[in-house]
């Protein structure tokens, strides 16, 4: 039998095998104190709306992940903001797109301390991060922020043009924006602050999302600014997350339509 190497062994067969892998690299992360326990909690939020949206990238995402990969191959100065949750889920793939895209990466924290920033850092090393900003450098400040995520780079998220940031929170993605910067968000929350005030909100796991951001930049790259520039002008946001809304609503009907047979492959009422 397949298993993971995890505290305890998940069974490959286990019918909810993908989640609980996620859910124990993140008990990792907690147990090596990068991750803190409010990052489980986001995640627990995360998961419920991943079981709602069906564990899958849907369409209205695929569309925000182009957007977002023209975005980075457009901009001067991209960067990726991570967090302790990131670092856990996928550390690997993001040093995979800083690499493609020229991002600069940053470690970025609400929960901030110089111990876990450390721990972060050493995590993106171990995957081939060169550099990693945001460990002794977060010298400049975000207007309006009153969280330790105020601090920033100089030369990392406070210059940067775009920033994709993962489970982030509202009202930094605000004051991002309010200094004039692209937010691409990744968030499974079609309805957090977050979401809502992103530039290009990519409604899906962090864990599915990072890896199809790389597959837009491959097929991306190459194509005359231009082409990239009209992916973007004809992007919408809020379109994007109302036909997020509008899938919830037809699987939420067609699930309510084939209750019975659910209930009945559960074993029965
Ligand atoms: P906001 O501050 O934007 O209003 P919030 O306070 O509800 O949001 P936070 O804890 O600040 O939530 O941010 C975490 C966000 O990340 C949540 O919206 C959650 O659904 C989302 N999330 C959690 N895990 C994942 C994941 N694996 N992939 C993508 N999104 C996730
Ligand atoms: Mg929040």
């Amino acid at each position: 039998m397949e298993t993971m190497e995890v505290e305890i062994e998940i069974p490959r067969s286990h019918p909810r095998y993908e989640s609980l892998v996620i859910r124990e690299r993140l008990v990792r992360g907690f147990k090596e104190g990068y991750v803190v326990a409010q990052g489980l909690i986001a995640h627990g939020r995360g998961e419920c709306f991943d079981y709602i949206i069906g564990e899958r990238t849907i369409e209205p995402a695929l569309k925000a992940i182009e957007a977002a990969a023209a975005a980075l191959l457009l901009a001067k100065y991209p960067v990726i903001s991570v967090n302790g949750n990131v670092a856990a889920l996928v550390a690997e793939e993001v040093v995979r797109l800083a690499k493609k895209v020229n991002a600069k990466i940053e470690v970025n924290l609400f929960y901030r301390t110089e111990e876990r920033v450390r721990r972060i850092a050493e995590v993106l090393r171990g995957c081939g991060a060169d550099e990693v900003l945001g460990v002794d450098d977060a010298v400049a400040t975000i207007p309006e922020l009153f969280s330790e995520r105020r601090r920033v780079s100089p030369r990392g998220i406070y210059a940067a043009d775009v920033v994709l940031v993962a489970l982030e929170d509202g009202d930094r993605t605000e004051a991002l924006r309010k200094m004039g910067k692209t937010v691409i968000a990744i968030d499974l929350n079609p309805l957090s602050r977050t979401s809502l005030a992103a530039s290009i909100t990519i409604v899906d796991n962090v864990v599915r999302a990072l890896p199809k951001i790389s597959e837009a930049v491959d097929k991306l790259r190459g194509k005359p600014r231009a082409e990239l520039e009209v992916i973007l002008r004809n992007y919408n946001n809020a379109k994007v997350l109302a036909e997020v809304l509008l899938h919830i609503d037809r699987r939420f009907r067609e699930l309510a339509e084939g209750v019975n047979k659910l209930v009945w492959s559960a074993g029965g009422p």
